[in-house]
């Protein structure tokens, strides 16, 4: 997943929490109000989305519990240049009978693309960063992709999608990039 728009203004990075890790399941917290302190953590999202070239992040990704995605402007439908459309307390209202199945990847799953069944068309309500209720429908990429974010909310990722022995191939691939960066933080 290649990111599509440029990076702008002051950045706030954050590491992005990658599996096996627990906070990937912790169970998400519904916000409140959408005030500075959640278009705090939106800002981080977008940095940390852009930085990482993906499409769309959550906030457990990021290590914070708070029920809140963001999505990419061109993908979400918007202008290139519009910021990231954020999702506050997203809601899956409808979903299609008809499916898709292709490769999805996960900046929680670094370089690990898994075949995903999905609804071909998908319906999200949510709040929005000015916080105002709205609903998307997304085809194809973009209903992977809305499908995809509200999964980490409820806790769901992409190794939910494979069978222990894909799993466990998985997770050694992934501890032996773990590993290899702590050995550079140590030298
Ligand atoms: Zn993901």
């Amino acid at each position: 997943m290649q990111a599509l728009a440029p990076m702008v203004g002051h950045m706030t990075v954050r590491h992005v929490v990658v599996w096996p890790d627990d906070r990937l399941r912790a169970p998400s917290v519904a916000i409140a109000a959408v005030d500075d302190s959640v278009r705090e953590l939106y800002q981080d999202l977008v940095d940390s989305m852009y930085a990482e070239n993906g499409l769309g992040i959550a906030a457990l990704q990021l290590g914070d519990p708070r029920r809140m995605f963001i999505v990419e402007p061109r993908l979400a439908g918007r202008d290139p240049t519009d910021p990231p459309v954020a999702f506050i307390n997203p809601e899956v209202v409808w979903t299609s009978e008809e499916q898709q199945d292709s490769e999805e990847g996960c900046l929680s799953f670094p370089e690990i693309y898994v075949k995903v069944k999905r609804p071909m068309r998908a319906r999200v309500r949510a709040t929005g960063i000015d916080g105002q209720i709205f609903e998307l429908e997304g085809e194809g990429l973009l209903a992977r992709c809305l499908l995809h974010e509200n999964d980490h909310l409820t806790g769901k990722l992409l190794v939910d999608f494979v069978g222990p022995l894909k799993r466990q191939m998985i997770k050694k691939k992934l501890l032996r990039v773990k590993d290899s960066e702590s050995d550079e933080i140590e030298a």
